[in-house]
């Protein structure tokens, strides 16, 4: 299925982010024109610049829904649209104007810094597609999973010195590498249940990472 991929049949969790409504209903504050057809920042009539939107990260880049986009893509759409919310560009306009422009700046960073990391990638995809609950989970249900959590953390307290730790982190990089090719061809099969089970093994190997990265720290220090 091409459903994340592709831009002209959207998939239904998009309704939701918009409220339900279509983004493109909303008139100019300034001059009641339409806004949101091509261009959700500004109005394609007067070009005075809109408050942001309720739409989607990847609308906001103009960008098709899907799990981890081309860098260069992704570069190439935030920097545009960056640049058209430069502050510079509204130092003379009026208080309104400069905070919307601030408020689309805000929306903007978040949307680019969201799709960036692949991780927070597919927990907004799962979001977006109504599985909101995956995020709060703290502790982990999966028994292979918990299983393979507690031999890390003993693999991990047992290393005690930088060449171990070192063994361990490649060993999670090449998990980690391996989660985001198979979350790849979940989304873009339309397999949440699948993407769901290793988006949660990708959040724990994220910490993992992160516990790896503080004891090569202490082992550092401690040399
Ligand atoms: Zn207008």
């Amino acid at each position: 299925m091409e459903q994340l991929a592709d831009n002209r049949s959207p998939p239904a969790w998009e309704g939701r982010a918009t409220g339900g409504g279509t983004a493109a209903s909303s008139p100019c504050w300034s001059c009641r024109g339409p806004v949101g057809d091509a261009d959700y920042a500004f109005c394609s009539t007067c070009g005075a610049v809109q408050p942001p939107l309720p739409i989607t990260h990847f609308q906001r880049l103009g960008l098709a829904s899907g799990f981890q986009i081309p860098r260069d893509q992704l570069d190439a759409a935030y920097f545009d649209q960056a640049r058209r919310l430069h502050p510079d560009r509204f130092a003379t306009r009026t208080p309104r104007e400069r905070q919307f422009s601030q408020a689309q700046a805000v929306s903007l960073n978040e949307a680019y810094e969201t799709l960036k990391d692949p991780l927070r990638c597919a927990l907004y995809l799962l979001t977006l597609a109504g599985r909101s609950s995956i995020a709060q989970e703290r502790t982990i249900r999966d028994p292979t999973l918990l299983m393979e959590a507690m031999e890390a953390r003993e693999a991990l307290e047992e290393a005690t010195d930088l060449a171990a730790v070192e063994a361990l982190a490649a060993r999670q990089r090449a998990d980690r590498d391996s989660c985001l090719a198979s979350l790849q061809q979940l989304f873009d099969a339309g397999d949440l249940d699948g993407a769901e089970a290793v988006t949660l093994r990708l959040t724990y190997l994220a910490k993992l990472g992160e516990d790896i990265r503080l004891r090569r720290m202490r082992l550092a220090m401690s040399a």
